[in-house]
C-alpha cells in the first residue's frame, strides 16, 4: 500500500470542544446553521487539538531515538527552521524562524529532531520567552553538549492584527549554554545565521 498521512483525533474531546465552539461562535453573532459554518465548530476543534499536540509529545523520548555516539565537535547549525504556535494570552498564531547550534560531545542527533523538538514546545499554548528556553533546556539536557544556542524571530498576530496594531515588527529571543556563553563562540553562531 502506497503512504498513507493519518490523522487521529481524540472523539470526546471533539466533540467537547465542538459544542464549546459552536456557543463561541453563536455568541460572536453568528448562525452556526448557515451553510459554510456547519462544520466550523468539528473543524475548528480539530484544527486546536492540532496545534496543541506538543502536550501529548515526550521531546526527550524523540531526542534519545536518534542519538550517536560521534567524535566530530565542531558546531552544528540548523537555521531557518519554521515555526508556528499560540500565543497563551490571546490565542493567537505567532509564527517565525528558529535557529538551533550545538557543539557535540561525544554525541550527535539526527538533524530532523531538532525541527521536531521546536514542533513539539510551539504546538502547545506558548510565549516565545518560554518556548526559547524550552528548546534549550531540552536539547542541552538531553544530549549534554558542550554548549547549545537558541534563537527564534517571531511576528505575533495579536500585535498585527488587534492591540498596536504594528505589522512589521519581529520578536527576537535568544538563549545561550555551556560554549556559547563565550562571546567569540556566539559571535561566530550570530555570523552563521546573517545576525
Ligand atoms: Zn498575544
Amino acid at each position: 500500500m502506497p503512504y498513507k498521512k493519518v490523522e487521529e483525533y481524540n472523539i470526546q474531546v471533539t466533540d467537547d470542544v465542538k459544542d464549546r465552539y459552536k456557543n463561541i461562535i453563536e455568541d460572536l453573532g453568528e448562525n452556526t446553521d448557515r451553510d459554510g459554518l456547519l462544520k466550523t465548530p468539528e473543524r475548528a476543534a480539530k484544527a486546536m487539538q492540532f496545534l496543541t499536540q506538543g502536550y501529548h509529545q515526550d521531546p526527550v523520548e524523540i531526542l534519545k531515538g536518534a542519538m550517536f555516539k560521534e567524535s566530530y565537535n565542531e558546531m552544528v547549525i540548523v537555521k531557518d527552521i519554521e515555526l508556528y504556535s499560540l500565543c497563551e494570552h490571546h490565542i493567537l498564531p505567532f509564527f517565525g524562524k528558529a535557529h538551533i547550534a550545538y557543539i557535540p560531545n561525544g554525541h550527535i542527533v539526527g538533524l530532523s529532531k531538532l525541527p521536531r523538538i521546536v514542533d513539539v514546545f510551539a504546538r502547545r499554548l506558548q510565549v516565545q520567552e518560554r518556548l526559547t528556553e524550552q528548546v534549550l533546556d531540552c536539547i542541552n539536557d538531553t544530549l549534554k553538549p558542550q554548549g547549545v544556542a537558541v534563537v527564534i524571530e517571531a511576528s505575533h498576530m495579536c500585535m498585527m492584527m488587534r492591540g498596536v496594531q504594528k505589522q512589521n515588527s519581529i520578536t527576537t529571543t535568544s538563549g545561550f549554554r555551556g560554549q556559547f556563553e563565550k562571546i567569540e563562540t556566539r559571535n561566530e553562531f550570530l555570523k552563521l545565521i546573517g545576525k
